[in-house]
């Protein structure tokens, strides 16, 4: 099989795995993990923060991150289709008591204009917005690249509002290898940050955030509550810290596979690629050929390769380290049959 499911399913190297064995641990929740100590020392050092937090997951830390800015009651600013919004179970409303004010971006970024009008005033009626979040890359708009530009006006605004502002960066390194910024030039327009080490950067488990050290040590308070306090972790902050400091680079071989696949893609009839293929991401229109996109996902299995739904009519296909050139050409052919079973030509 040939999963291009998600950048999620990598599995850790042999250097992560020697590492977690090798790993020199302590309680973590007493502060002597040595392994921790470094990963979040790093991390903040890598991020541009005075501090750094490793959690469970990405999701766990954009909710310590909601959890440590806000207030119940609050209101927070967000890209309408983003992972906060869409796919965390509702959380930021069930743990934090926020609610959301959607804002839709166009390829994942926000107009800092829509963003301005959407802050709230003084008035007694109105809740008090708490928080504003962007999400680099997007993933729903295909890993779309939010530009540093567009963060930087959006932070304008929030500091003329006295607003924070938390990038939700689980594949930020992936805007870094496709736009060849450095991460600071994006860290710099927030005020914390979270990263995923256990997507493209195939670390086995793990995210970081970071931010100011007051928001850290508060943060460091909320994970405790959430049950993310671990013990001896560094046997899974040494596999994330190989992520962290060997894998980032590499992250433009998925993206030339990435590219290489939609741009093979494009030239089958009926079948449209439908996003920028900014980084590790294709998206694919399959209603051209009389498919849904459970059907289409259904079919491209039996031929042996995997991806998922993206809506009614959209499959998403994520190229990652487990997945090489040649995986991708497979991948192509078997597409390629499918959609010429689907032209009655067979
Ligand atoms: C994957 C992802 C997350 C959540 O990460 P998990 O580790 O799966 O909880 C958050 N935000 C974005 C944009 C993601 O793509």
């Amino acid at each position: 099989m040939i999963d291009l499911r998600s950048d999620t399913l990598t599995k850790p190297t042999e250097e992560m795995r020697k590492a977690a064995y090798a790993a020199d641990v302590g309680d973590d929740v007493y502060g002597e993990d040595p392994t921790v100590n470094l990963l979040e020392k790093k991390a903040a050092e890598i991020l541009g923060k005075e501090a750094a937090l490793f959690v469970t997951s990405g999701t766990q830390g954009n909710q310590i991150a909601v959890l440590t800015h806000c207030q119940p009651g609050n209101e927070i600013l967000l890209e309408a289709e983003s992972h906060i919004f869409f796919y965390e179970s509702g959380a930021v409303a069930a743990l934090a008591g926020v609610q959301t004010r959607t804002i839709s971006g166009e390829n994942g970024a926000m107009n800092p204009l829509h963003i301005e009008a959407a802050i709230r005033g003084e008035d007694q009626h109105f809740p008090e917005t708490g928080l504003i979040c962007i999400e680099n890359t997007h993933n729903r708009a295909g890993g779309a690249v939010v530009p540093p530009s567009n963060m930087r006006d959006i932070y304008t605004v929030a500091q003329k509002y006295n607003i924070p502002v938390h990038v939700d960066g689980a594949r930020l390194f992936n805007a870094v290898a496709s736009t060849g910024h450095s991460i600071k030039e994006f860290t710099q327009y927030c005020d914390t940050v979270q990263i995923c080490l256990s997507k493209g950067l195939g670390a086995p488990v793990g995210s970081i955030i970071a931010g100011p050290k007051d928001f850290i040590k508060k943060a460091r308070k909320w994970r405790k509550r959430l049950g993310g306090g671990l013990r001896q972790v560094g046997i899974i902050a040494a596999p994330a810290m190989v992520a962290l400091t060997k894998m980032t680079e590499r992250l433009t071989e998925d993206h030339d596979n990435a590219r290489f696949l939609a741009e093979c893609l494009k030239n089958f009839e009926r079948l449209e690629v439908v996003n920028s293929v900014d980084t590790n991401i294709v998206v694919i229109d399959v209603s051209g050929l009389n498919l849904n996109a459970g059907e289409f996902v259904e079919a491209l299995k039996e031929k042996g390769v995997l991806s998922v739904t993206f809506g009614d009519i959209l499959v998403r296909l994520t190229t990652h380290y487990d997945v090489n050139r040649r995986d991708i050409q497979k991948a192509v052919s078997a597409i390629h049959e499918l959609v010429n079973e689907r032209n009655g030509r067979y």
